[in-house]
């Protein structure tokens, strides 16, 4: 086990400072184990860490943080059981990020469903809060798990598998049932993705046919900065190679970039994953950025509201009309599409979505005011916020707006009586 770590320690964009009073990395399953159980007795808290690539406060406590990068455990490809087509399934260390993992199954033939915008995350912290990739057929990270394996607050190893009633609540979880140790991952044949951007399109056309430009690949992302209401600055189409898009007319009709861009208009494409239409592995064109660069500016804040699929054509007007507040704050913003799922405190539970995305200036003076612009138009359609994002209205992580708390709640009681795991983002805010 590492010696904690007792200094201040802050998320990956050092707008979190975590209270936790120090971080521990066991050296193996039986010691965090033993680590957990002795908090429990203690009546102490715990918080699983994963990356620290959240932007709220999800990952902190005012007890003890828990790494699991140095469980000792590796990626693994496991047989289905014979009645269970879709094996083998990727058996990955919780601490693991998709950037290790993801070369493994592609070296032995396999993929994974999609991925988020940045490999360097970890596949427990990811999965535990609803991250997602886009792609209108495409579920959330969370949705490739099969099975997790927990420790929980007794220090017992705990497995929690599709099929039994409480797999709903296992997976999105927030660290708020016990640290995760390993998920079963679904897995497919691997196959390639080819990247072609289109930069500078019509606003008023891109946002006509918004509904069709997210269907014009495999994953599809709308980038702007609102610095020209009238412009969008680029879309970016991922296609798998061994199926074929439609692209929506107002991309059809014009050619795609021939030079590599960066998401955010303006930064060095180094960063960016290879585009110009040339084939690669799905992991190295799934992701916006490359496992070896930093990911996005680094000096930032996001927020991200989902929000129902028939929201789309009114997202960009929405946002024009709020753009003297939003665009100062703003180094750009995203849109991007998912399917809907059954995880109980999933923001794309029972609703096919579009997702708005704003990678925000680090400066919160500026920035809340325009996050709450943008919340109090979005209002109309439902929004719901990502855990694992900021948000300036508490009330858009409300259970009651999509989750089914209560049952996650008599989960979470059995698995942790003492609340060891107690995660604050779950407090309801006053009515
Ligand atoms: C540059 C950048 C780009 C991003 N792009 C996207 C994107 O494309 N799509 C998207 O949806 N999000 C995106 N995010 C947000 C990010 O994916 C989520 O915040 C995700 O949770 C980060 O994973 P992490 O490992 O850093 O988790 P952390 O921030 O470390 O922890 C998040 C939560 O996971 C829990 N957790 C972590 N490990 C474990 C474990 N072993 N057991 C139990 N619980 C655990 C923690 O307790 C906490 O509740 C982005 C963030 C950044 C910084």
């Amino acid at each position: 086990m590492t010696q904690p770590q007792r200094q201040h320690r802050t998320n990956w964009a050092g707008n979190v400072t975590y209270r936790a009073r120090d971080l521990v990395e066991p050296g193996s399953v039986a010691e965090l184990q033993e680590v957990v159980a002795t908090a429990a007795a203690a009546g102490g808290r715990v918080r699983a860490l994963g990356s620290r690539h959240s932007f709220s406060t999800v990952a902190d406590t005012d007890g003890r943080q828990v790494g699991t990068r140095r469980l000792g455990l590796e990626v693994e490809l496991e047989d289905g059981d014979e009645d269970e087509a879709d094996g083998p399934f990727a058996v990955v260390p919780g601490g693991a990020t998709y950037a290790e993992v993801a070369p493994v199954l592609h070296e032995h033939g396999r993929a994974l469903h999609n991925l988020g915008s940045l490999p360097h995350i970890s596949v427990a912290g990811a999965c535990a809060t609803g991250t997602h990739g886009s792609g209108d057929g495409l579920g959330s990270l969370a949705t490739a798990v099969t099975a997790v394996e927990i420790v929980a607050s007794s220090g017992d190893l705990v497995r929690i598998a599709a099929g039994d009633p409480d797999f709903g609540g296992a997976v999105l979880s927030l660290g708020a049932l016990g640290v995760v140790t390993r998920l079963w991952l679904r897995t497919e044949p691997t196959y390639e993705v080819a990247q072609r951007v289109w930069e500078d399109l019509p606003a008023d056309e891109v946002a006509d046919q918004l509904g069709a430009v997210l269907a014009s690949g495999t994953s599809v992302s709308v980038f702007t900065d609102l610095a020209d209401p009238t412009r969008v600055s680029s879309v970016w189409v991922k296609q798998r190679t061994d199926a074929s898009g439609v692209l929506a007319p107002c991309l059809a009709s014009r050619a795609p970039a021939t030079r590599e861009l960066h998401p955010v208009p303006g930064v060095d494409p180094a960063a960016a994953s290879p585009q110009l239409g040339v084939p690669g592995p799905w992991h190295e064109r799934l992701p916006h950025f490359r496992a070896s660069h930093l990911p996005s500016v680094g000096d930032e804040l996001q927020s991200e509201l989902f929000l129902p699929r028939s929201a789309a054509p009114h997202l960009l007007a929405a946002l024009t009309g709020i753009r003297d507040v939003v665009a100062p704050a703003l180094l750009v913003h995203e849109i991007r599409s998912a399917a809907a799922d059954d995880l109980w405190l999933s923001p794309l539970r029972g609703r096919d979505s579009v997702m708005a995305h704003f990678t925000w200036r680090p400066e919160p003076d500026v920035v809340m005011p325009a996050l709450r612009a943008v919340e109090e138009a979005l209002a109309p359609f439902s929004p719901r916020a990502h855990w694992g994002k900021i948000t300036a209205t508490p009330g858009l992580r409300a259970p009651e707006r999509a989750y089914d708390l209560a049952v996650f709640e008599t989960l979470r009681r059995r698995l942790d009586p003492g609340g060891v795991f107690a995660q604050d983002l779950l407090s309801l805010p006053e009515a």
